[in-house]
């Protein structure tokens, strides 16, 4: 049994498609973690003039629904009231709907899966958390990159922190509780957050992401 990663209903390997959503089972297997990582590496690059496009195209409904706000304000009846909450809820489906089709349009569709896709080995993704897991090596990995940088982040700050109060004495009581704080607790939410990686690595319930191929 394998999880459709675009619906999450349970296929059995020897049917041909997923009962929900129709993704062929040659798809599912041929899903790619690489590919998947090249499209969000240029999402991220993308990201600012993306949003700009989308605010670009939205503005005339969000001038509408603001006037459509001051209308409502304004209203004198319940019904003239009505009437203006309907146009408001309308108006508001469409931005929704409008952002969604331009989404769908500019992107192509990556999913996060826990099933493991075979550009991707999870030998080395077991030897990565346990080695270089609070350097964010298994997110990195996968191309997780904000999960490895907070990871890293957070590891940082504890290094620094114990590092310092080695070879340094601080000689403010308040500063050394305060900074003694911080860098202990960065270090544990590290930990925890890869050992709950681990955990999900090791129990198959890892989300990585993957590009479905085409049908062809
Ligand atoms: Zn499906």
């Amino acid at each position: 049994m394998i999880k459709c990663p675009r619906c999450k209903q349970l296929i059995d390997l020897h049917s041909s498609k997923c009962s929900k959503c129709g993704l062929k089972t040659t798809q599912i297997l041929l899903a790619s973690n690489k590919e998947a990582v090249k499209v969000l590496k240029t999402r991220r690059k993308n990201e600012n003039a993306h949003i700009k496009h989308i605010k670009q195209i939205v503005k005339p409904l969000d001038e509408q629904i603001k006037e459509t706000k001051k209308l409502y304000k304004f209203a004198e009846n319940e019904k003239e009231k009505n009437a203006l909450a309907y146009k408001l809820n309308d108006l508001r489906i469409e931005r929704h709907n409008t952002i969604a089709k331009i989404n769908r349009e500019n992107y192509e569709a990556i999913y996060f899966t826990t099933l493991i896709p075979s550009d991707i080995s999870r030998k080395k993704l077991i030897l990565y958390v346990c080695l270089l897991g609070c350097f964010g090596a298994h997110a990195f990995y996968v191309g997780r990159m904000w999960r490895g940088i907070i990871i890293t982040a957070l590891w940082c700050v504890f290094l620094i922190g114990f590092f310092y109060f080695q070879y340094f004495t601080i000689n403010n009581e308040f500063l050394v509780y305060l900074f003694g704080d911080i860098y202990t607790m960065s270090g544990a939410v590290a930990v925890i957050l890869v050992v709950n990686d681990l955990i999900r690595i090791l129990l198959n319930k890892y989300k990585i992401p993957v590009k479905i191929p085409p049908e062809k």
